[in-house]
């Protein structure tokens, strides 16, 4: 550490020279002291679950963390757990036996990585689990998921000093990325615990930020899980009762083709299905509504088309009229590059009724994205106030086709 820090001070004072940095980068002397920071609110309940759930590593197949995270808070519901043959855990909470069986879905997984290979000289090589962008994997922490337990890793950047200009805007692809776990030979690495195959997941801290903003990894899909989690929570706490069976369903393996989902539904057989994921926000720089259309404080959106596909129509405008009613403001978001757990709920058995509600989220498939907690508290809201109309006369209207 020492002699790391020493070097990135020389190569700092040879491209800026001495006296910039006597005179402070703001001009303030150099031995006045850093400003103090800011201390920050403390986290309530719901803001620490969303914590935990975002920082919780897990790549597809390696769900673990949170499915711990997911069966605690169930379990502490009083809710009964199952599982599937893929991992995903079927919550049902007590005194909830009768009615159409509903589907609650969000997926426990996120995008992230698997060693592919040991270098000799103990770099590791690897693949990746879901849709990444190569230019998310340089210069960032990450976290293997070794049989001794985790281990920290970076993906370096290529130094600027040695880097001719006509490479500067060049992303390094995926066949040239590598993570360093510090070590000097493939036997080092081997020793950490580190093997082919092992799952690897960004690292990446949660951050509150102003208007009500939380900064972090893999909202897509812990942001619905929240949801799920608070929406049973006020469930429980409130008395609240439901007409439907409802079956709070955490899946595995979406970011690789909705795998769990896919085998959750043969579990849950439900009637209807909702989807709760994360949104994609368009509202920064470079993106605009060609692309996606919800922006952050807008509320909860309803996906009208993605390219897994296109909801029950009639459930989605049960959606707008229920939010109306409840006056929680939802926004419609249409784009395709974007598959969800819905379509697998769509095409169970011989069809059902399915929606994909969202919390939008800025930056998604990248080590920090940021949602809004206002738009989160809207989407608990919406989903309670629909669980509690959807008894089977609705159900019913809502799956028929008759003319
Ligand atoms: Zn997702």
């Amino acid at each position: 550490m020492t002699s790391s820090s020493a070097h990135t001070r020389r190569d700092f004072l040879a491209v800026v020279g001495t006296a910039a940095i006597a005179a402070g980068a703001h001009g303030s002397p150099a031995h006045a002291q850093p400003p103090a920071r800011p201390v920050p609110a403390p986290l309530d309940a719901t803001a620490q679950l969303l914590k935990a759930l975002s920082e919780a590593p897990g790549p597809p197949a390696f769900e673990e963390e949170v499915r711990r995270i997911v069966v605690a808070e169930y379990t502490a519901l009083g809710a009964g757990i199952e599982y599937d043959g893929l991992g995903s855990v079927i919550a049902t909470l007590p005194g909830n036996t009768s009615g159409p069986r509903v589907m609650v879905t969000a997926h426990m997984d996120e995008v992230g990585l698997m060693v592919q290979h040991i270098t000799p000289d103990g770099f590791i090589r690897v693949k990746i689990l879901g849709g990444i962008l190569e230019q998310a994997l340089p210069d960032q922490r990450w976290t293997i998921l070794g049989r001794n337990g985790p281990v920290t890793a970076i993906t370096g950047l290529r130094t600027t000093h040695v880097t001719p200009p006509s490479q500067r805007g060049v992303v390094w692809p995926l066949e040239d990325t590598f993570l360093d776990v510090g070590a000097t030979s493939r036997e080092e690495v081997e020793k950490m615990g580190i093997r082919p195959g092992d799952g690897i997941a960004p690292l990446s801290e949660f951050l509150a930020l102003p208007n009500g903003r939380y900064a972090g990894k893999a909202w897509d899909d812990r942001v619905g899980l929240g949801v799920m989690i608070a929406a049973a929570r006020r469930i429980r706490a409130e008395g609240v009762k439901l007409p439907a069976q409802v079956l709070w369903v955490a899946t595995t393996q979406e970011e690789i083709g909705l795998r769990g989902a896919q085998t959750a539904v043969d579990k849950a057989r439900p009637d209807l299905g909702i989807s709760i994921e994360a949104g994609v926000s368009a509202d920064y720089p470079a993106i605009g509504p060609t692309q996606a259309q919800e922006r952050l404080g807008g509320g909860p959106g309803i996906f009208l088309l993605d390219s897994s596909m296109i909801p029950n129509r009639k459930l989605r405008d049960f959606f707008f009229d229920v939010a109306q009613q409840a006056k929680v403001p939802l926004q419609p978001n249409v784009l395709t590059g974007y598959g969800e757990d819905g379509a697998e709920i769509q095409r169970y058995d011989s069809g059902r009724p399915s929606v994909n509600m969202t919390v939008p989220t800025r930056y998604l498939h990248g080590h920090t994205g940021v949602i809004q907690r206002s738009d989160f508290d809207g989407a608990v809201e919406l989903l309670i106030q629909v669980l509690t109309r959807l008894d089977g006369a609705r159900v019913a209207a809502l799956a028929s086709f008759a003319p």
